[in-house]
Order: C-alpha cells, then structure tokens, then sequence
C-alpha cells in the first residue's frame, strides 16, 4: 500500500483526456466514440506524432464537419506557455508552462551542435525535499498526466524542426518532480516519445534518461518493462548517513539497496547507468568521499556506471555553494583511480534559473 503510494499518487486534479494519453486500443475506441471510421485513428496520431500537429484544424486530411468534434474530444489545449527565456545566446531555452487548472512547470531545451536534448517534468513540484534542490523546496503540487509530460516533448521538437532546423535528438526527464513517483504516466510517455510514428516520436530510447532519487522497487519495474531508456540515479553521497540528509528518500531505500536495484536495471537492459553527483563544497566535495564513490560504485557495478558530477547551482537562500574547481579535478582523479568513468557535466540556463534543480516552484519560476 505504502508502496503503491509512492510510486503513484491518484489522478487527482489531473487534466481532460488528450489524445497522447492514449494507446493504440484506447485511440480507437475514442474515436469510435465519436462515430469515425476506425482508420481515422491512425490518421489522427500520424499526425500528432508525425508531423507534431495538436489542432485538429490543422488538419487537412480530416473531414471540415469532424474537426470540432474531435478537438473537443481529444485535443484539448493543455499546456499555454506563459514564459519563455533563452540564454547561453539563444542555444538554451526555458518555458513556463501553464495547465489547464493553473498548475504550473517548466521545460528547457538545449541546443548543442551534435544533439537537441528537452530536459522535461514529470511533476508539478516535487515530493523529495532534496535540501539542495530548488523544486524540492516547494513540495509536489501534482502529478503530470502523460499528455501533458509529451507535449513539453512535442514542443521542443516543434521548436528544433522549425528554429534550428533540426530533430530533437535527447530527452531528459531531469525537469521538476520525481518520475518513478508518477510512475505509470512517466512509463506510458517513454512509450510515446519512443515508439515509431504513428504511435510516438520515434526518439530513440539510449537518447531518453529517467532520472530517479532511488526508488529501489520502481527501478527493479522500470528495468522489467524492457525500454532500453537510460537510467540516472541521483547518489550525492557514498555514505547513508549524509545521503539521508541530501537525498531523504535514502532512509527508506539506502545507498546499498538503491545500487541493487541499479545493477539490476543494468543487467537486464545491458545499458550504462548514470550516477549523479552534485558537488558541494565542503559538504560531499571531500576526497574521502571521492574514493569511497568509487570503491562502492566499481564494486557495486563494475563497468556499467559513469558518473556525472554536477557543479551545484546554488538555490536562493542556502549557504551552500559549488566545490572549487581543484576539489572538483581531485574528485574527478580519485573516483577514476578506482576504475569508475567520470565526467564533470556542462550546465547550462544558469542565469535564466534553468540549470539543474533550478526549476523553482510556481510564482517565483515567472520572475
Ligand atoms: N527527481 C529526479 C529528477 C530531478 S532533477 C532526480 O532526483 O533524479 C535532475 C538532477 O538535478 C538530479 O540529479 C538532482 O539531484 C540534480 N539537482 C537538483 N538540484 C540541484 C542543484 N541545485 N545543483 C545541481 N544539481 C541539482
């Protein structure tokens, strides 16, 4: 109970059917709902999905007298963007997003010359309470619905076709919210963004990342459904006792389990699994703590890890601040000496609040 709990809060609050909720069967019998012949579903989602148009006004191929109808059955408009703010000069991108009952989130797109990567929500808010994070501070206001969570997906491809003249290659699901904790929308949106149209986006899964604070359980589930999506798991801390306080999930599921269930999801899809560490001075930047992470790391997962440190971006109001860059390059030395990959990684959107755990709560997000 406690367990169906976290991963899946109820669908309270959650917004009118969209069509990219939908699956194959679920696309039919909508649109048998409305008196269309069953091919019109397929035509229905090959143009959602492959030539990313949400309006059925739009389109051409449907019946003039049809179009109202089925916008109004499964097109409804659910995200607006309230604000949208680039910077690294005009190659990262944030939006604002507003959902039909306010709630509000956002998603950053980040153009670098061999990729177009969307870093996307799953949540509005987040339930984690990460300290160092500044969605974690706000707490969860909801769940995303899956339409909702692919169309910040549609968006940015709408937006690397028409501006960059481009594909979006990558998706992040490094955005606001803990996506195992809305674990069947999150799974049924990979689906989505990864099955060749007409059923999704046709992204390819290595190109997709759920990012995960560690529900061990979820992880084991996720590793089942056999993706091939690229898994992240936010360590922080080789150690449980200040893991509990970085990362508070970690006094259910601790370090060890947490790495179970990572070598598990990498045994069974043969995939790489990112470990994420935000560097903090002073708090988890030690050198001790470097080689513990990759002693528990090497032993834990041998080859299949590489871990990511992140430069922490300060949060309004916290004290704590980045680790300087020669306890950075220390780090970086002693978790490779014990045979783990480790890459520091590249932030960007850091003065449009869009850089890692930077996508604030509703209200200060519009400054
Ligand atoms: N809930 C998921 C996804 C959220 S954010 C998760 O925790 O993995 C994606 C990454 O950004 C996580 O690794 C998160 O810990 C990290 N992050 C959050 N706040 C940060 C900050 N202030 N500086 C650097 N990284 C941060």
């Amino acid at each position: 109970m406690v367990q169906e709990l976290v991963f899946d809060a109820p669908r309270r609050g959650l917004p009118p059917r969209h069509l990219a909720d939908l699956d194959e069967a679920e696309r039919a019998s909508a649109v048998a709902e409305l008196g269309l012949p069953a091919f019109r579903a397929k035509q229905l989602a090959q143009q959602y999905y492959g030539r990313l148009i949400a309006d059925p006004r739009q389109m051409t191929d449907l019946p003039a007298g049809v179009r109202d109808a089925v916008a109004g059955a499964m097109f409804p408009d659910l995200l607006t963007a309230a604000t949208e703010i680039t910077c690294d000069s005009g190659q990262t991108r944030k939006t604002l997003w507003r959902a039909i009952d306010g709630t509000t989130f956002e998603s950053v797109l980040m153009r670098y010359p061999q990729r177009n990567t969307v870093c996307i929500s799953s949540q509005a808010g987040c339930g984690m309470a990460c300290p160092f994070c500044a969605t974690g501070q706000g707490g969860l206001t909801r769940n995303l619905s899956t339409a909702e969570i692919v169309e910040q997906v549609r968006a940015a491809a709408v937006a690397a076709r028409d501006e960059f003249g481009d594909r979006l290659s990558n998706v992040v699901f490094m955005g606001m919210g803990e996506p195992l904790a809305n674990y069947s929308r999150v799974l049924a949106a990979v689906r989505r963004i990864t099955e060749a149209p007409p059923h999704g986006f046709g992204i390819s899964a290595r190109s997709v990342t759920v990012s995960t604070v560690g529900l061990a359980p979820a992880i084991r589930k996720l590793a089942d459904e056999r993706l091939g999506v690229t898994l992240a798991l936010s360590l922080h801390a080789p150690d449980d006792e200040l893991r509990d306080t970085l990362v508070p999930v970690n006094n259910r599921w601790k370090i060890s389990e947490a790495l179970e269930a990572a070598r598990y999801y990498g045994d069974v899809t043969g995939r790489r699994v990112s470990v994420e560490y935000a560097l903090i001075r002073d708090v988890n930047d030690q050198p001790w703590r470097a080689d513990l992470l990759g002693k528990r790391l090497h032993g834990a997962l041998g080859p299949l890890v590489h871990v990511n440190l992140i430069p922490l971006n300060p949060t309004p109001g916290s004290d704590w601040d980045a680790s300087p860059k020669a306890a950075e390059r220390e780090f970086v030395r002693r978790v490779r000496a014990r045979g783990v990959s480790c890459t520091v990684r590249d932030t960007r959107g850091r003065e449009i609040s869009a850089a890692c755990g930077q996508l604030a709560a509703e209200g200060k997000a519009a400054r």
